[in-house]
């Protein structure tokens, strides 16, 4: 429980109380005013960041492009940079304001990264499965 000082005769005060318990100053009002004030700095803040950000712009979709990535490095190269160049421009449309283009193109990413892990994992299952045959075949011969 924090404690604030009473802006009419300075004690402290719980900033739970809805007035000073000294002096009988209401304090709500007080505590309302500040709130207010923090959001105005926090719009501002947004404005400095980007003057071209709507402020009531809804936060970045995630795009996958991590994911995309490591699809490219690891399962399956064409899927991997589909999804690659639907995550860039799902960075590009928010920027440009285009929340919902950015939610489409980060959706597509998402599809794509999925048929990337499907075709990625049956292309090592088959390798696998070459592999046990390979050395089936090998076991079986030296009997
Ligand atoms: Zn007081």
């Amino acid at each position: 429980m924090a404690l604030i000082k009473c802006p009419l005769c300075g004690e402290s005060v719980s900033e739970n109380a809805t007035k000073c318990p000294h002096c009988g100053e209401p304090l709500t009002n007080e505590v309302a005013t500040q709130e207010t004030n923090q959001q105005q700095i926090q719009q501002t803040t947004q404005q400095a960041n980007g003057g071209y950000q709507q402020p009531n712009m809804l936060p970045k979709p995630d795009n996958h492009m991590v994911t995309a990535i490591l699809i490219t490095l690891c399962c399956c190269i064409v899927p991997g940079i589909v999804s690659i160049v639907y995550a860039v421009n799902s960075n590009s449309a928010y920027s440009s304001g285009d929340y919902a283009g950015a939610v489409r193109a980060a959706n597509s990413a998402k599809t794509w990264i999925n048929w990337g892990l499907i075709l990625g994992g049956i292309y090592y299952i088959l390798v696998a499965l070459y592999f046990i045959f390979i050395i089936g075949l090998g076991a079986a011969s030296s009997y």
